[in-house]
């Protein structure tokens, strides 16, 4: 077996491939040979590999400009003999080094299994039977079925295939879908052009094909092609490459600063040491090397918290995005619906028929309209539409112990249920009349058909459901109670859907015609001059949550906007259900409904002004979808479009947040998606959308905490060399505060919770930066008042009489104080910590207690003073620290309250003229 592995495929004829490879085409792999075979293969799974190794990762972990500079301070040190200095910053390297790669491995590993939740799935024929298993359960010779939408989940030689069509870039590059065919080839082909194979990973983005696995895990093409993603991409996000940016930009301009110090100190006299000494403090101090880890690490929790809330990130900068979304596009079947279809009622040949009984258990009453003694089945238009629309059906119905459960389409399922409400066996009509093609439904035509062949008399039939308006353009007859056939009246049809649709029911229609017996395959082009049977309506109510979720958006000023494939009038009975309403001005009128077919004549210009008033969007097509978000994004929207089918992709990729359906999306849809629901439910992307705004919220309160102590300790810095007295700090010492209260204090700020405002806030402004200029200005304010008070008690201490190590104790103490004192101030960007409450983040709480614990060792602990060059002070430095540092809360939350008077004031006027301007509009 090993060595056939190795084969040419492609070369080989369909039959000899699996008679090789020991399977059967129509029934496939013997159960016991599928367990025997996994044990030799192993798990069908590419391993990662190619990627660093740990000691490589590790190592990167140095490679920063600012752990350059300490190294150099380093060596230099220890050339001048400091070996104590010289040794701790060495430490604090290795200290920093290891947080770094601790940290940057746990984010990593998040990501990591997030993307193993989304595991595929494939269809395989064994011992006869068809059934779905995860991909990673496939062995080769395992006969897999393909459709489009689907994922390949091994290299696979084709049997068979129908207009198949595959996306080969993950492999090849090329996105031009490739035509694949069961046929033979030469030797020489070149794997691009193997047409009789469907490879692993790659997509199905049309058609059928039936194909025999040759190959699995590594021994796959892509298997010994993969490498892994370096992790500096799958971490990077634009906000993090802005930061790197200004990083870098602020790192120059700080050396150049370091240098003139260095320059300014000796040139005034100073020893040459001590100006070293000033601008490697500087250049430590000054350099804000925690913000990337930080942001990161946020990042990295708010992906985790979505998970939680069942919305999977799949590409990192979709959180980012996701706070600032203003509109979101939904489909209406599964994700504000609850996709629990349930047959109301029937009509065909004039008469009204209605179902009893709920859920997809197929037992229940169908009555035929006042009379409740007719027999149902006697109408042969009834009997049709019921057969029709039970034989032209992907889907089963299975009891289990929680009920009965559909297994495949739920608009499918209710047609089963309601059939065998009529007496109607699925078993008995297959054996009946075998199926012997299928045309797959496809958003974009709107229908299913299948073949069927009379096993008595070998007649052939047409069975054909899907949207009224394609199916009754194709029926020119209708067929009457009797099993005569007549002039279809489109009119009256029409009638009966909208009255249907108006109740919010889904309405399929159902027509079928006999063909000749030849016929062994059917294409689109036998769907035509068909008689039509009748319709079904089924019920699909709103889910309740999304009702609360559309509420809650739009209280966040995010529009939601419903596209659907469904029926204009359905479309329009559940939206007003559901609450939803896009324009502002019809509070008491239905929403406005526009249809593809509305909309097929505007300009992309016009569809810009249609996109921001229109509500619902019905029988659309995947390229309204698509240029529905490029309308929006005209307008300045960020946009979050849900999709499901292998159209959609282009829209999902086009969005700002594509979102594609974990249950019942394709996986060509997932693979487009930036995040994945697990549950399929609007109410998640709510849920996203808020945990998004609370990421970005904790991002900005992380930096706006870390920047002032940046700038304070530059400040005094260069204070000191300019006034031309000793430094207040060291450049150890400096190393000592970032390091310990980076992780202690300013980390916490990413377990903050939510603030109770964050959906009732408009959204974030994309093209806002993050910090505004109020914020720029508590910055420098704090940072002023780091100078004021680390300079001013260094000074004071040194008036006292104290030595110089004791009074930079006292400075190294007021700064780490302050940075305390003004974390609570940073717990919220405009409310005092009161209003949000003081207990609501434990972390903080246990991050002040460890720090202060450090404090007390970093001043009376011998070694500690050894090391960090400090002293024990006493209790008239103390209360001068702890005031300084209350000072700082009193300050900035001063500022705060007079910017919460001032900012509500200029919201009042923001509203006043949103008003104004909306009425201006309206008259
Ligand atoms: P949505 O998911 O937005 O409600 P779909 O694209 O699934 O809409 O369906 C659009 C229309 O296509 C439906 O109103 C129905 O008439 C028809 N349809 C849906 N599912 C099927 C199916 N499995 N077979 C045939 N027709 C279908
Ligand atoms: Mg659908």
């Amino acid at each position: 077996m090993e060595t056939l592995i190795e084969r040419l495929w492609h070369q080989t004829a369909a039959d000899e491939v699996v008679q090789l490879l020991k399977s059967d085409a129509n029934r496939g792999l013997d159960r016991f040979e599928v367990e025997a075979r996994q044990r030799h293969f192993g798990v069908n799974a590419i391993p990662v590999r190619g990627g660093p190794g740990p000691l490589i990762r590790f190592l990167m972990q140095f490679h920063q400009p600012l752990l350059y500079i300490l190294l150099t301070a380093a060596a230099i040190t220890a050339l001048l003999d400091e070996w104590v200095d010289a040794s701790v910053i060495f430490a604090v390297v290795l200290v920093n080094a290891v947080i770094g790669y601790l940290q940057e491995s746990k984010a990593a590993k998040a990501l990591e299994a997030l993307a193993k939740t989304t595991l595929t799935e494939a269809r395989v024929i064994r011992s006869g039977e068809t059934r779905n298993v995860p991909s990673t359960e496939l062995v080769p010779g395992d006969v897999v079925l393909l459709q489009s939408g689907d994922k390949v989940p091994a290299d696979l030689r084709l049997l068979r295939s129908r207009d198949l069509q595959v996306d080969e870039s993950a492999l090849t590059g090329e996105s031009v879908p490739v035509e694949k065919k069961a046929i033979e080839l030469g030797l020489e082909t070149p794997l691009a052009e193997r047409r009789n194979m469907a490879y692993a990973s790659t997509l199905v983005t049309y058609g059928q094909g039936r194909g025999v696995v040759v190959a699995t895990a590594a021994k796959t093409e892509v298997g010994r092609i993969s490498e892994l993603i370096s992790l500096a991409d799958v971490l990077e996000t634009p906000l993090t490459r802005k930061i790197a940016k200004f990083s870098r930009v602020l790192l120059v301009v700080i050396l150049l600063l370091a240098a003139v110090t260095f320059a300014v100190g000796v040139w005034r006299g100073q020893a040459k040491f001590e100006m070293f000494m000033a601008a490697v403090a500087l250049a430590v101090g000054a350099i804000p090397e925690g913000l990337p880890a930080a942001v990161t690490i946020t990042l990295a929790i708010g992906v985790a918290r979505m998970a939680r809330r069942r919305a999977i990130i799949r590409k990192l900068p979709a959180v980012e995005t996701l706070g600032g979304t203003t509109v979101v596009c939904s489909d209406k079947t599964g994700t504000l619906t609850v996709n629990q279809m349930t047959v109301l009622e029937i009509w065909a040949a004039g008469q009204r028929l209605t179902a009893s009984g709920s859920g997809y258990e197929p037992s229940g009453k169908i009555q035929v309209c006042g009379d409740e003694q007719a027999e149902v089945l006697s109408s042969a238009a009834v009997r049709h539409c019921l057969q029709a629309g039970l034989m032209c059906n992907d889907s089963q119905l299975v009891c289990s112990e929680s009920g009965w459960k559909v297994q495949g389409d739920p608009t499918e399922g209710a047609l089963i249920a309601v059939a065998g409400k009529a007496g109607l066996d699925a078993k008995q009509l297959d054996t009946q009349s075998p199926r012997l093609d299928t045309i797959p439904f496809e958003s974009q035509y709107q229908y299913m058909a299948t073949l069927h062949e009379n096993a008595a008399n070998h007649t052939r039939h047409l069975y054909v459901k899907g949207a009224v308006e394609v199916l009754l353009s194709k029926c020119p007859r209708a067929m009457t109670a009797t099993g005569e056939t007549c002039p279809l009246d489109v009119a009256v049809v029409h009638q009966q859907v909208e009255a249907m649709a108006a109740e919010g029911l889904r309405v399929l229609a159902f027509a079928g015609k006999p063909l000749p017996p030849a016929t062994h395959d059917i294409s689109h082009g036998d769907v035509g001059d068909l008689v039509f049977y009748g319709l079904q309506g089924m019920i699909d109510p709103p889910r309740p949550e999304a009702v609360a979720a559309i509420k809650a958006c739009q209280t966040a000023g995010i529009r939601v906007k419903m596209i659907t494939g469904d029926h204009a009038k359905t479309a329009q009975a559940i939206a007003q259900q559901l609450g939803l309403d896009g324009t502002r001005q019809s509070d008491e009128h239905a929403p406005i409904v526009k249809t593809a077919h509305d909309l097929a004549g505007t300009s992309d210009q016009q569809l810009i002004e249609v996109a921001d008033r229109v509500a619902v969007f019905a029988r659309a097509t995947p390229e309204l979808k698509l240029r529905l978000v490029r309308a929006l994004q005209a307008n300045g929207h960020i946009v979050a479009m849900t999709g499901d089918g292998v159209n959609d992709a282009p829209a999902l990729k086009q969005a700002d947040i594509g979102v594609a359906m974990g249950i019942g999306g394709t996986e060509v849809a997932k693979e487009a998606a930036d995040m994945v629901l697990t549950d399929d439910n609007f109410a998640s992307i709510e849920a996203a959308v808020e945990e998004g705004r609370g990421v970005f919220d904790n991002l900005t309160k992380f930096i706006v905490w870390t920047l002032p102590t940046n700038m304070g300790e530059g400040f005094v810095i260069l204070a000191a060399i300019f006034v031309g007295v000793a430094l207040p700090i060291l450049p150890v010492q400096i190393l000592w505060i970032n390091m310990t209260t980076a992780v202690l204090l300013g980390l916490m700020l990413a377990f903050e919770p939510k603030e109770d405002d964050i959906m009732t806030r408009p959204p974030r402004d994309p093209h806002a930066p993050i910090l505004t200029g109020e914020l720029i200005g508590r910055i420098v304010l704090v940072s002023l008042v780091m100078l004021v008070g680390a300079f001013g008690s260094f000074e004071w201490a040194i008036g006292q009489g104290y030595s110089e190590v004791v009074a930079r104790t006292v400075s190294v103490n007021v700064f780490v104080m302050v940075e305390l004192f003004y974390l609570f101030n940073c717990r919220s960007l405009t409310k005092s910590m009161f209003a949000i409450g003081v207990f609501s983040n434990r972390w903080i709480g246990l991050g002040v207690a460890t720090m202060l614990v450090l404090q007390m060792a970093f001043t009376y602990s011998p070694i500690m003073n050894r090391i960090f060059h400090s002293a024990p002070i006493g209790w008239d430095a103390w209360w001068r620290i702890l005031l300084t540092g209350l000072a700082t809360y009193m300050i900035v939350g001063f500022e705060k309250w007079l910017r919460r008077s001032n900012y509500w004031n200029s919201s009042v006027a923001k509203v006043h003229l949103g008003e104004s301007d909306e009425g201006t509009t309206r008259s």
